[in-house]
């Protein structure tokens, strides 16, 4: 029987989705605790700054309602960098940088209301784009990172992998250290193992998808990590990227092949979070930001 919380650090919830039956699924196996990372609604088609606003409303809310089945809910709000391509082509790349900057100042403003714990995903596109919507992202990213450091809050990334660009964490290392935010406080989403390494990472924190092969490879390093399913709560891909209840189910998994043991558990879902995020991970659950 484990008596410690179990976190997945990204995953989001989407007004179409069964959220009741996908919460409960994670809480029946043991889970205790979401990260709720905003994203991109069917709902909201983002036009301007302000939809950036009703849309992390929208994300209030989804986490406010699973609050409501009993589990722990903490919320990360910013401007998803795949956005800055249908702005740009609408606006031209320096309005959509304004427009995400404005959404990032409207984050930053409800983490300072004590409404959401961080910023994310934000970042840069994953997919193959012209140079100069990259840069914009980077802009976006520095004014996330300074914001960060102001507010003393973490941030999730969301990037093209480090086969695609194999100068990426060197890159935002970079910027992190220009803007003077912690590395640690960076937790870069959709890490597989090899990530986990900290010559790999450079101080950032990984959000690692909890698949048994990463877990295999990667807790026996033991470092600092996160576990991650990246569910998308999305009724037509149901169980995408992984069912909500994975994380649960892959820490008893770990318990039972010596993986992880009550010390290892500890460290990731107590410590970690506590250091990195600031919340205190053994308070009772449904009263969270
Ligand atoms: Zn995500």
């Amino acid at each position: 029987m484990i008596d410690l919380p179990i976190l997945d650090s990204h995953m989001h919830l989407d007004p179409r989705g069964a959220s009741r039956t996908t919460v409960e699924s994670f809480m029946k196996e043991g889970g205790t605790h979401l990260f709720v990372i905003h994203k991109p609604y069917h709902n909201i088609r983002i036009e301007g700054e302000e939809d950036y606003g009703r849309a992390y409303e929208q994300t209030l809310e989804l986490a406010e309602r699973a609050r409501s089945f009993g589990v722990s809910a903490h919320v990360f709000l910013g401007p998803y960098p795949g956005d800055m391509v249908q702005l740009s082509r609408r606006y031209g790349v320096e309005r959509a940088k304004e427009i995400q900057l404005e959404a990032v100042d409207i984050a930053l403003q409800l983490v300072e209301e004590g409404l959401c714990l961080g910023i994310g995903e934000i970042g840069r596109i994953h997919f193959p784009v012209e140079e100069k919507l990259q840069f914009a992202c980077d802009e976006v990213m520095s004014a996330v990172f300074r914001g960060c450091r102001k507010a003393g809050c973490p941030v999730q990334l969301h990037t093209e992998s480090i086969e695609d660009n194999p100068d990426l964490m060197v890159h935002i290392a970079g910027i992190l250290d220009r803007e003077g935010l912690d590395r640690a406080k960076a937790i870069k989403h959709y890490c597989g193992a090899s990530l986990v390494q900290p010559d790999i990472n450079l101080g950032m924190t990984p959000s690692v998808q909890a698949s048994r092969s990463n877990l295999k490879e990667a807790l026996p390093l033991g470092q600092d990590l996160f576990l991650e399913t990246d569910y998308i709560d999305d009724p037509n891909r149901p169980g995408v990227v992984m069912p909500l209840d994975t994380v649960a189910k892959k820490v008893k998994w770990a318990y039972r092949t010596g993986l992880m043991d009550a010390d290892m558990h500890h460290r990731l879902m107590v410590e970690l979070p506590g250091r990195i995020c600031g919340i205190d991970m053994e308070k009772a659950a449904g009263s969270d930001r």
